[in-house]
């Protein structure tokens, strides 16, 4: 590729003309919106209600082209920049305070071309969007399990859910990517076009370009599949996770179970005497055979005593929102998360422990399973590096008033530090939050240097970071 365009320093902001901005705004298809304008509010409001923030400009792109300004817009008037996608990240990253926030929400297209089964995804389109188109005809690809979060920014982070194991991760199955890089050039990245970029844009976020189309691999599956949850009181607890330990050595990749440590919800299925008690929840799924993968979920019935369980089988559709009522938009969120390779004895019992004093009702630990076809991925594939760690850690700090901040904050960070020792470093940057950059280079892990290469090609002025930011200085 050729040099990148020079650009203007930011802290050399000059302030933008009124003439400016209306020849921006002029070649627009979406809208410019400014604190002054209805929607505004609206449109720089994210998941996680921590963050407040209030960019100078958004802009409502409705095209690639829009896209193309507005990056020349910010980068010409050294503007702060912030990419939103479906706004879902914990660290915030989709707002920025002052400068120019592009909103991807609206671009929201999925085409499926059922021949070659392939997908093509706007970067504004959710879980549910692609789903929806998907899976009409038959076939999806791993995304994540909540139908709300962005495809962009999942997939930008790597990405897994239900059929990870089966299938990878979602860059394994990501097969090229538009993008417009920081001097506004429009190119597209895959194995064979630009190659050095479509590496990191599979795991290394979103600091290299804004990605306007993405091209996933689709597989046939079930419209109907094997899912469900099944629970326990957590006096059974460290059992049954030591029981689910040496299950999971018998599963195949068909199958997936997550175990979750909450206070229950009240849930049709369980007695009314469980509701709010803590529990340890079993998130069962099984891609194959549904009479098969019954007999192979069975032994998950037998941990222990279970207080309700309801596994059957159900449009893959609904699995994909099942855990939409417990993770709406406009709580207050903080995240600690930590991968495992294994799950020792001393993390079992550590996370029971500290289920008994969750700080809140709504917070929770979530063990994510990976392996499978996701582990069989050479780990410099793409720059997601921790493919030998099978689990990730989410511990999900969630609740509704501000006062409780500091409360609930420290309790997690508090857990993440007694648990620090048994982890491997590495970590999902999807789940980091915003003050963990001194943890950034552990978190990439080995990628980080390549990754470093690539950014000093594609933004060696760092326009785009906003974002789990790989410092073109080193
Ligand atoms: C409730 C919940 C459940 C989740 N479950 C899972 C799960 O099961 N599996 C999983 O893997 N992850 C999961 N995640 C994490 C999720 O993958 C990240 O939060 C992800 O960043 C969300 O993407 P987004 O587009 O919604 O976010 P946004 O906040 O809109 O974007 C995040 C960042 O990605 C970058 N970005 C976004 N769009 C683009 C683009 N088009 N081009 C370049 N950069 C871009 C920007 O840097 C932006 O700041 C979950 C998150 C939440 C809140």
């Amino acid at each position: 590729m050729g040099p990148v365009k020079k650009f203007r320093k930011r802290d050399q902001a000059s302030s933008i003309s009124s003439e400016d901005l209306k020849i921006f705004e002029a070649g627009l298809r979406g809208k410019l919106l400014q604190p002054r304008n209805d929607g505004y509010d609206e449109a720089r409001s994210i998941w996680n209600a921590m963050i407040d923030r209030r960019p100078a400009y958004i802009v409502q792109c409705k095209g690639v082209a829009d896209i193309i300004s507005s990056v020349n817009f910010a980068r010409d008037n050294a503007l702060h920049l912030a990419i939103r996608g479906g706004g879902h990240n914990i660290a915030g990253s989709a707002v920025c305070d002052d400068g120019l926030m592009i909103d991807l929400s609206q671009m929201r297209s999925v085409r499926i071309d059922q021949e070659k089964r392939i997908a093509h995804v706007e970067p504004g389109a959710t879980l549910a969007d692609f789903d929806h188109e998907a899976l009409a005809f038959g076939m999806a690809t791993p995304l994540g399990i909540n139908s709300t979060t962005g495809v962009a920014g999942l997939t930008l982070g790597g990405g897994f859910g239900w059929l990870s194991r089966k299938y990878g991760m979602t860059i394994d199955n990501l097969l090229a990517a538009d993008v417009v890089t920081a001097d506004g050039r429009f190119i597209t990245a895959s194995k064979n076009k630009n190659p050095d970029l479509f590496w990191g844009l599979r795991g290394g976020g979103g600091n290299f370009g804004i990605v306007t189309r993405f091209e996933f691999q689709l597989h046939q599956v079930r419209k109907e599949q094997l899912c469900g949850l099944v629970f326990y009181g957590i006096d059974d607890a460290v059992e049954a996770l030591k029981k689910y330990r040496a299950f999971l050595e018998t599963i195949g990749d068909d199958t997936a179970v997550w175990g979750v440590l909450r206070q229950a919800p009240p849930l049709p299925f369980l007695p009314q005497s469980v509701h709010g008690k803590e529990v340890l929840v079993f998130a069962l799924f099984h891609a194959g055979d549904p009479e098969e993968g019954k007999k192979i979920l069975e032994p998950v019935k037998n941990f222990g005593k279970v207080l309700g369980e309801q596994v059957d089988v159900m449009p893959y559709v609904l699995w994909q929102r099942a855990f939409d009522p417990l993770l709406t938009p406009g709580a207050r969120n903080y995240w600690k998360t930590h991968n495992f390779a294994n799950l020792e004895d001393e993390i079992i019992e550590a996370a029971v422990e500290f289920t008994k004093r969750l700080p809140s009702a709504q917070s929770e630990l979530f063990f994510g399973l990976l392996g499978g076809a996701v582990g069989r991925v050479p780990q410099d594939e793409t720059a997601y590096f921790h493919r030998k760690d099978n689990f990730i850690l989410n511990m999900h700090g969630r609740w509704d008033d501000p006062h409780d901040d500091s409360k609930c904050i420290e309790s997690m960070r508090d857990f993440f530090d007694s648990t620090s020792k048994y982890a491997t470093g590495g970590a999902y940057i999807n789940f980091l939050t915003q003050d963990e950059k001194d943890r950034l280079r552990t978190a990439y892990g080995p990628a980080y240097n390549r990754l470093l290469e690539v950014k000093k090609i594609y933004d060696p002025e760092n326009l785009f970071s906003m974002n789990h930011n790989i410092d073109p200085k080193g």
